[in-house]
């Protein structure tokens, strides 16, 4: 097992640098890296992502790209464009509803964000479960004139029955994140007829198999989102994104270049507005410049000391 420590670019999701486990199995490399305020029953999911993807046991691909999205963060309209010019991608998704920030600082990078992809580009929203209905019902359709139509907003609200009462008053579809890949029940979404789309993440949900199956049963569209991992991680998901029988939207896994530096040979950021199907390759050099101090080298070691000691108890 190998320890990272990589900066990330930009403050996103509260953190400036990601820190995660490369674990080694049979067939290569998987990667486990649970955010460090998630406690050892949470984490759990995520090393059997990592352990499927050491083990190479992937389903078949049915498609050789994926297509993916550049993500936005939280920044001013000029920040915003340029990402999205450097991102050469087709649709962008826009990090919306910060704490601390205003609506107008949201409108503003949206039109920004329209102004950079051009007519033709697909603009979605993810405001992380931050707005009330009312909110998100007002913001939704704020935000949707200054991109020009959305193509849809994810997580508007925390709650499911929130996602359900805002999908009924916008006319912008819906997609649900947190709403499948933190609850107890991930169907309540589709009893409840929440949500238009559900954003699956490989790690959170115990990896590619687990997710796919997921996908099946809840019988919405599905997109494929990262975990803010190295091209290690990201090659999980998009072994989940090249094995769904329809790939309708673009996925949210060109997230390497949100990092300052990746642990593989050739990281995966987007080509023309895809990612190509298969492994990542790891680079050893990388992995020692990227090598975590002896500190933060037993801290992860004892989080999975943990998480292995969860998995005893679950034992009958
Ligand atoms: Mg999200």
């Amino acid at each position: 097992m190998r320890v990272f420590s990589v900066p990330m670019r930009t403050r996103f999701r509260g953190i400036t640098v990601r820190e995660g486990v490369l674990l080694r199995g049979d067939a290569g490399w998987g990667e486990w890296s649970p955010f460090l305020e998630y406690d050892p029953q949470v984490a759990e999911p995520w090393l059997r992502c990592a352990e499927e993807a050491a083990a190479g046991d992937w389903p078949a691909p049915v498609r050789s790209q994926v297509p993916v999205n550049v993500t936005v963060p939280a920044v001013g309209p000029e920040a915003a464009h340029a990402v999205v010019r450097r991102g050469g991608c087709g649709t962008a998704k826009v990090k919306v509803a910060e704490p601390g920030q205003t609506l107008a600082d949201d409108q503003a990078r949206v039109e920004a964000v329209r102004d950079a992809l051009g007519p033709t580009g697909r603009v979605r929203v993810d405001a992380n479960g931050a707005w009330d209905v009312d909110t998100a019902v007002r913001a939704v359709a704020a935000l949707d004139r200054a991109a020009g139509g959305l193509e849809y907003v994810e997580q508007p609200c925390a709650s499911v029955e929130e996602l359900a009462a805002v999908r009924r008053r916008v006319g912008v579809p819906v997609a649900a994140d947190e709403s499948i890949r933190r609850a107890a029940d991930p169907y309540r979404v589709r009893d409840l007829e929440a949500a238009d789309i559900a954003v699956l993440k490989v790690q959170p949900l115990g990896g590619v198999r687990a997710c796919l199956r997921i996908a099946e049963d809840i019988g919405l569209p599905v997109v494929v989102s990262s975990a803010l991992e190295t091209s290690v991680g990201i090659a999980a998901g998009i072994a989940l994104a090249a094995a769904l029988p329809e790939l309708p939207h673009a996925c949210g896994l060109a997230t390497v270049q949100l990092l300052t530096d990746d642990v593989a040979v050739r990281p995966l950021l987007p080509v023309e507005g895809s990612l190509p199907v298969g492994a990542a390759r790891v680079d050893p050099d990388a992995l020692d410049r990227l090598a975590a101090p002896a500190d933060r080298v037993a801290h992860w070691e004892s989080r999975l000391a943990a998480v292995r000691a969860v998995r005893q108890d679950r034992r009958p």
